[in-house]
């Protein structure tokens, strides 16, 4: 993100009465596994009661890598609108291309990339 992102999106935070503190994390404080406080390194401490974050996403294997494919800065496996990775053949669908992960999300792109993907074979094969 680039710094005028970043301090208009401070702004819009701020607009809405809501508070920025910017330290790193030292440690969470929890009773009974609720989250309870936050505890940062230059020894402030605020208390809450939820925490949202987003954790970095790797692949699960090194496979996408090693065929070549593109991963972009999430992570994620890049790929068009019809699943297609950038190396020729290979297509990808679901949690490895996707922050939105659920059931219907990967059935859906599964289902079209798979139009895609016998289209291709038979072209490949019954060309004329
Ligand atoms: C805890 C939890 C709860 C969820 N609840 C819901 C819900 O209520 N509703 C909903 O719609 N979605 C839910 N989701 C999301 C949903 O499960 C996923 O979006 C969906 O399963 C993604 O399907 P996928 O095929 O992309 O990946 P996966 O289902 O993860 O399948 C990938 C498969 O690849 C296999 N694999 C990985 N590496 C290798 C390898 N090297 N060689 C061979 N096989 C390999 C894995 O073992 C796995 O079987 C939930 C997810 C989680 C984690």
């Amino acid at each position: 993100m680039d710094l005028n992102s970043f301090q208009r999106i401070n702004r819009e935070i701020q607009k809405k009465g809501i508070e920025i503190f910017q330290s790193e994390i030292e440690r969470f404080e929890h009773e009974d596994g609720q989250i309870k406080n936050i505890i940062m390194k230059d020894e402030s401490q605020h208390s809450l009661t939820a925490f949202f974050f987003r954790p970095p996403m790797e692949q699960q294997t090194s496979i996408p890598k090693e065929l070549g494919c593109n991963i972009n800065e999430m992570g994620l496996i890049q790929i068009d609108d019809f699943s297609k990775t950038n190396v020729p053949g290979v297509f990808a669908t679901g949690d490895n291309t996707v922050t939105l992960r659920s059931l219907a999300t990967t059935i859906g792109a599964g289902t079209n990339s798979t139009a895609l993907i016998v289209k291709e074979l038979v072209e490949e094969n019954f060309a004329m």
